[in-house]
């Protein structure tokens, strides 16, 4: 823990919320963000680097910690640590752990666990259905009231049509997000990849566009109903941008991720050998990467985020039809968002950081990320300019289910500094005087 001021000289600050974009000064006291003092105290820590970026903590609306219940795979401990060492100051932890996170006491405990364990703040979305199983609802109020940020049965979709509308009509009530992992399981069926060439090739079951695109269609239909916010999570289709688009239009409250590895990859990079490229939804066509690349850089999808997936390497030993779907995510998310969104000349810097800041803060009904003197000191230090390679070695997830390994990337965090303390330093040849 680090209690002293801090002063970062000498880099640039980008603070999308008030335009501020300028090779400046940002000062560091009590936690805050604050004005540079005319004489600065004797134990003040100064962080001086001309080649790096200032942004706002980054906030990741939608990882998996797997506490409880699958400690192997991954802890609060770790991902919050792995989420540090990305430049994540917030992650949004999902409800599908072991037990479910579907009592107001079960809220509270990973709140606690996460206040006492955690290198950065944890949010957590509640459940909806009991256990997750999609017929009873959970005691939306009562979760509320213990911390619940927003409403999710990530990992599986509320099947029953009156169950999700019910559910969306009391998170209406209580000014929260459904968070909706869009999935017809039915049509699924075994499906293990897109439903394409490349799955017909490998002879691995496919997963059609329809299985996302039925209940997206459906929830928006809800949320019209309900005036319910709904979030669509890991968009992969671009008939589902399509739908998302024209309920923004009509002026619902319809908002959407996509992660890194869907605007990464396509059916086509997949190594069916290889179950680190096994997802959920699945790595769609070369042509729906496109729209969503379009989609995120246009601003219908207001929110980069990782789904950060951690699975033992055993689990994930055991091939494309057996292994668990997922992708560890939270040390990859930013050079690869930056490295295909703006080193490949498709968004500007502002843009990106806001889809990783102003973006989820407003879906999730959070206050603006800002870097203004009043803040709290939520800080990402970035080195935009130098190359790096991934090497899953060096992740301090417990996770290293990556299809990024050895990749070059743009974009990396050097410092992540929450609420005044830097819970993250990989600074490297830059002066600290
Ligand atoms: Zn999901």
């Amino acid at each position: 823990m680090n209690t002293d001021a801090i002063l970062i000289t000498g880099v640039r600050v980008v603070d999308p919320g008030t335009g501020r974009d300028e090779i400046g000064e940002l000062y560091i006291a009590d936690g805050m963000i604050a004005e540079v003092p005319r004489s600065l105290p004797r134990d003040v820590r100064v962080i001086e680097d001309g080649g790096l970026t200032a942004v706002p903590g980054l906030l990741d609306m939608h990882v998996h910690l797997r506490e409880p219940g699958r400690e192997d795979a991954e802890t609060i401990q770790s991902g919050t640590a792995a989420a540090a060492r990305g430049g994540f100051t917030r992650v949004m932890a999902m409800a599908n752990t072991q037990p479910a996170v579907d009592t107001p006491a079960r809220v509270e405990w990973i709140l606690r666990r996460a206040a006492e364990m955690g290198a950065v703040e944890v949010l957590t979305a509640a459940a909806i259905t009991r256990g997750r199983r999609g017929e009873e609802l959970t005691d939306f109020a009562g979760l509320v009231k213990a911390g619940a940020a927003a409403f999710s049965d990530d990992g599986c979709t509320v099947a029953d049509e009156e169950i999700m509308r019910a559910a969306m009509a009391r998170a209406a009530g209580l000014g929260r997000a459904i968070l909706d992992h869009a999935e017809d399981e039915n049509l699924k069926g075994g499906g293990v990849m897109h439903a394409g060439a490349k799955a017909r090739a490998a002879g691995l079951p496919g997963v059609g566009e329809e299985v996302e695109t039925r209940i997206v269609a459906r929830d928006i239909r809800l949320a019209r109903e309900t005036g319910c916010r709904l979030h669509i999570q890991h968009v992969s289709c671009g008939a589902s941008i399509a739908m998302i688009s024209a309920a923004q239009q009509e002026g619902l409250a319809v908002s959407a991720e996509v992660t890194p590895h869907h605007l990464a990859l396509c059916d086509e990079d997949v190594d069916p050998q290889d179950a680190s490229y096994k997802v959920n939804p699945p790595l769609r066509s070369a042509e729906d990467r496109a729209t969503l690349r379009e989609a995120v850089a246009g601003g219908v999808v207001a929110a980069f985020a990782s789904d950060h997936a951690p699975h033992t390497a055993a689990s994930k030993a055991r091939g494309f039809l057996k292994a668990p779907a997922g992708i560890c995510g939270l040390e990859t998310a930013v050079g690869v968002t930056y490295t295909v969104m703006v080193r490949g000349g498709l968004m500007d810097l502002k843009s990106w950081i806001e889809r990783w800041t102003l973006g989820p803060a407003r879906i999730l009904g959070l206050p603006a990320p800002t870097l203004e003197p009043g803040a709290r000191a939520d800080v990402t230090l970035l080195d935009l300019e130098h190359s790096w390679r991934v090497d899953s070695a060096e992740f301090v997830s417990r996770g290293r289910n990556t299809p990024f390994e050895g990749w070059d990337l743009f974009g990396r965090c050097v410092m992540t500094i929450a609420a005044g303390d830097i819970r993250y330093s990989g600074l490297r040849g830059v002066s600290e005087r």
